[in-house]
């Protein structure tokens, strides 16, 4: 019988993960108990051992939530997948499985601000050094910010909101130089327009608030794991660079994670270790809601894309529009790039400033009637959102450059209603700006 991993990608949305036996329901079911009964005391050891698939308590993983990881791994060409209660958990413990105190880490300079935050003060109050950097710097340069203590290197395919398309291949070649894995943050692109890890990267986040649930439901995050990362690499000095991962585990009998879980060994671990302390367990209503959203993912997204494409050009030749970020709309510094890592699409959201900027683009926003103002991307609704003043309103003005924030910044994330009247809205708001 066929595998599913060998379906198109459109198939593997719909089938992926859940298949029903005869006589079951052919929706993937809520399981929604917290324990799970067993008859004996050694069938309960050997799930503390990690030497059983089934389940105990819900923090540590259930039923419905396991079918989404294998889903979200299924989509994401990886070979383990683990749900997180938000995206800013899946980035949080894709970093603190491989990383503790006085350890350095590389990010892209051009970051979604929460996670900007989280690498920049709570990290640090916690001893990691994450530092930034133009993403992009040649390979020489950034070759050359490794440090004996460097533990990963992080971007986002495409930068929130900075629209900034990460060069895939060209950080895997630095991870790679560096003996470090790249962490790739897809939420943005979703695996229907980019596949990180088919461009070399090892680990893909998520924050499936976004595009992969797509409909707003519900709050959640995902790692993925690409299984092509070696866990037994030498730091400078010869000793082991990841003993979480490839040396014996004292909470575990000793068991190593590599040895025994091989391209399963990060998010076995994640999950054994990592959501077991910090608690951040996806609920089984918001996976079932998210694997939902995943069902139509591609075809939302191609619909998403064609709109985007349309909304973008209209708002380049907009007289009160003074310019626009899209990586899809030729002219743009991403646009080849764009074409590369994304051929199907550069996703659909895009940034553009109002003529006579931050006082212009508020009065903008007062006169949508359509298109919602909300702190949120990748939505079937239209969303709309000025981020120097809402979502990155913790960042110096300094910070906010730095990340591709202008102060007049509007970001739009183009949802599934009629082009037209998207464009209809948009015009209407535009032309009553006062400047
Ligand atoms: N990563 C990216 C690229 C995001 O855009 C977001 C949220 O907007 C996050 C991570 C954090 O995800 P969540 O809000 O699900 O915690």
């Amino acid at each position: 019988m066929k595998e599913m991993k060998d379906n198109k990608f459109e198939t593997k949305c719909v089938h992926g993960a859940y298949r029903a036996q005869s006589a079951q329901p052919q929706n993937m079911p809520i399981i929604q108990s917290t324990t799970y009964r067993y008859y004996n005391a050694p069938d309960v050891a050997a799930l503390f051992d990690l030497d059983s698939p089934n389940h105990m308590y819900a923090r540590l993983g259930s039923p419905t939530v396991d079918y989404l990881e294998q889903k979200m791994a299924l989509l994401e060409s990886g070979t383990a997948g683990m749900s997180t209660s938000s995206g800013q958990a899946a980035n949080l413990i894709a970093l603190l499985n491989i990383c503790e105190a006085g350890d350095h880490v590389l990010s892209g300079t051009n970051i979604y601000g929460g996670t900007y935050n989280l690498f920049n003060v709570t990290l640090r109050r916690l001893g990691l050094d994450v530092e930034f950097f133009d993403q992009d710097m040649s390979e020489e340069e950034i070759l050359k910010l490794k440090r004996p203590n460097t533990k990963a290197l992080f971007g986002e395919t495409l930068g929130n909101p900075a629209l900034s398309v990460l060069d895939i291949e060209k950080f895997a070649r630095v991870a790679n130089a560096m003996k470090v894995p790249l962490i790739v943050d897809n939420t943005l692109a979703t695996p229907a327009l980019c596949r990180p890890i088919e461009y070399g990267a090892h680990i893909v986040t998520h924050s499936t608030t976004k595009f992969a649930d797509g409909h707003g439901t519900s709050i959640g995050g995902c790692v993925v794991e690409g299984g092509n990362f070696d866990w037994t690499v030498k730091d400078d000095d010869g000793n082991l660079k990841y003993p979480t991962m490839a040396a014996p585990d004292d909470s575990y009998h000793g068991l190593n994670f590599y040895e025994k879980f091989g391209q399963a060994a990060f998010c076995t671990r994640l999950k054994a270790v990592l959501v077991r302390d910090l608690g951040c367990t996806m609920a089984p209503m918001n996976a079932y809601l998210t694997h939902q959203g995943l069902q139509t993912l591609d075809v939302r997204m191609e619909r998403h894309v064609k709109n985007a494409e349309a909304v973008a050009k209209f708002l380049k030749g907009h007289p009160m529009v003074d310019w626009i970020i899209y990586p899809g709309l030729e002219g743009d510094k991403y646009y080849d790039l764009a074409k590369k890592y994304m051929p199907k699409g550069a996703s659909a959201v895009m940034s553009f400033g109002v003529k006579g900027g931050r006082k212009a683009g508020e009065d903008f926003l007062e006169h949508l009637e359509l298109c919602s103002i909300v702190v949120h991307v990748g939505d079937i609704h239209t969303s709309v959102l000025h981020p120097a003043s809402t979502t990155h309103r913790q960042l110096s003005e300094e910070a906010q450059l730095a990340a591709g924030i202008d102060p007049g910044l509007i970001r739009l994330s183009v949802g599934l209603e009629n082009v037209e009247d998207i464009i209809a809205d948009l015009d209407q708001a535009l032309n009553k700006v006062k400047l």
